[in-house]
């Protein structure tokens, strides 16, 4: 995507208005989450696409307590908890 370059000012909070363009030809409506990469020749914000915060997986991955966690590490930890949160018994 070739896009012309546009001036933007920090705000004091560290705020950065992305232009209308950029937004509607990347699909940036509000409320959609944005990953933030800063490397030696500048910034990548980018679409966030949910990983398992254990294994890195982006298969069946949902919010737990915070987390992004994947339905196979679930399953592993449901194997060693029960519902309670008490530590299953060794088989
Ligand atoms: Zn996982």
């Amino acid at each position: 995507m070739q896009m012309q370059t546009m001036t933007k000012k920090v705000t004091k909070s560290g705020a950065v208005t992305l232009p209308r363009g950029i937004r509607q030809a990347t699909g940036l409506l509000p409320g959609v989450p944005v990953d933030v990469e800063a490397d030696g020749e500048g910034i990548r914000i980018s679409k966030h696409v949910p990983a398992c915060s254990l294994c890195g997986s982006v298969e069946e991955v949902a919010w737990v307590m915070g987390m992004e966690i994947c339905g196979r590490c679930a399953g592993l930890i449901g194997e060693v908890f029960d519902g309670d949160g008490r530590r299953k018994a060794a088989e």
